[in-house]
């Protein structure tokens, strides 16, 4: 039995999901986050797109290992904060609600537009026709369901759930985890100036490990064009923070139309306020231990790694707020793509090999070789020769080794 909590962010954006290329560094799939308390109890909030890869995982890891407790079946407790489709849209796409061994456990309220059984209702409406090609009597996991509303408190094994309502079009829920390994609030999708919804939220956010909060928009646009959209800031997040005394603030729901660049700013500014700002991350985990809470964030998607050895001059800011300056060498990089002066003219979609030597030297190690796919040539484009662009694909072959 293992003693930490595991909380991981499957997906972080709001609204509709993203796959333009600068969102990808936080990620494009709407909101789904996996916490696995200390005694193992599974807890799933919100079934967004993200949910689909948090199946597929489930699935890799019981077919491997079981579940640990003598069966294979998966079990999990789904909490939905409201359904809005970017919480609810990758109920479809979870692949073990399709398989008879796993059992689920539902959460979420009463809507006033559904009446009883609403989540109940939500599920099979996901899979009715025409909207869905598979029906809902294929989805043989067992199910049950728990209508729940703000304020309500239960306990899961060793895990306590708190709720408070949040303000948000047609309601919401935010739910608070208290494990022996810590405490963590998801209060997503929900915009500040009801008094008592406010006074509500701080309450259940008080002395919180890890805060996750809605930060849709900028200060700027939430008191502007955003007025009444139901979502919030990173600004308002760090009042929250402080007023509350949470030790671990994350910046979630993050815009569509929002770069990485831009959540990067609302980072930074949240962070000269409150330091103890994270932002979500698609794949991003956070471990709770003894020790206070570990932050893991998951590999580059942005280009294909390639080992190599050059130098180069770092320049950053350390873990307490320092600048710091120094040489290092560089043994890994991420490559997106080149743009290319070529005299021969290559196929569209075809795929060609790239090789770079590094200057002078001569350890195979600092050769850079790549594979790449011809996105884009343009004949004649500089002294005669052809502009090609390519986009580096994923190696086929095991990676050089290194020295
Ligand atoms: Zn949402
Ligand atoms: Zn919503």
């Amino acid at each position: 039995m293992q003693k930490n909590a595991k909380l991981v962010f499957w997906g972080v954006r709001g609204s509709t999901p993203t796959i333009e290329r600068d969102s990808w560094r936080y990620g494009g799939n709407t909101p789904c986050l996996e916490l696995t308390a200390p005694d193992g109890v599974r807890f799933i909030l919100d079934c967004g797109t993200g949910v689909r890869m948090l199946g597929n995982h489930l699935r890799a890891m019981h077919n491997r290992w079981g579940d640990g407790h003598g069966d294979s079946g998966i079990d999990a407790h789904v909490l939905v904060t409201h359904y809005h489709w970017d919480h609810i849209q990758g109920i479809p796409f979870f692949q073990p609600f399709f398989e008879p061994q796993n059992r689920f456990h539902f959460y979420s309220f009463q809507s006033k537009y559904l009446g009883r059984n609403s989540l109940r209702q939500v599920l099979e409406a996901q899979l009715a026709s025409p909207y869905f090609p598979v029906d809902v009597s294929n989805m043989r996991a067992s199910r049950s369901f728990r209508e729940v509303a703000g304020g309500d408190q239960w306990s899961v094994e060793g895990t306590h759930v708190t709720t408070a309502w949040l303000n948000h079009p047609q309601d919401c829920l935010a739910y608070r985890l208290d494990m022996p390994a810590g405490s963590v609030v998801y209060a997503t999708d929900t915009e500040p100036g009801v008094p008592e919804k406010d006074h509500g939220l701080r309450e259940l956010a008080h002395g919180a490990d890890v805060l996750i909060y809605d930060a849709q928009y900028s200060p700027e646009q939430l008191a502007s064009t955003r007025k009444g959209w139901g979502h919030s800031s990173w600004l308002e997040g760090v009042k929250i923070a402080r007023e509350s005394k949470v030790r671990n603030l994350v910046l979630f729901h993050h815009d569509p139309d929002s770069s990485s660049r831009v959540i990067d700013g609302f980072l930074s500014a949240a962070r000269q306020e409150f330091p103890g700002t994270w932002a979500a991350m698609e794949g991003m985990s956070m471990t709770f231990s003894e020790r206070g809470i570990g932050v893991t964030l998951p590999k580059s998607r942005l280009g294909q790694r390639r080992r190599l050895r050059f130098s180069a001059t770092v320049k950053g800011e350390t873990d307490d707020g320092r600048v710091f300056e120094e040489r290092a060498t560089v043994r890994d990089l991420s490559v997106q793509g080149a743009y290319l002066c070529l005299e021969s003219r290559p196929r569209l979609q075809s795929e060609l090999t790239v090789s770079i030597d590094a200057a002078g030297e001569d350890d195979r190690s600092s050769l850079l070789a790549m594979r790449a796919t011809v996105v884009h040539c343009e004949p004649g484009r500089e002294h005669a020769q052809n502009g090609v662009g390519v986009v580096f694909v994923e190696d086929a072959e095991p990676e050089m080794p290194r020295d």
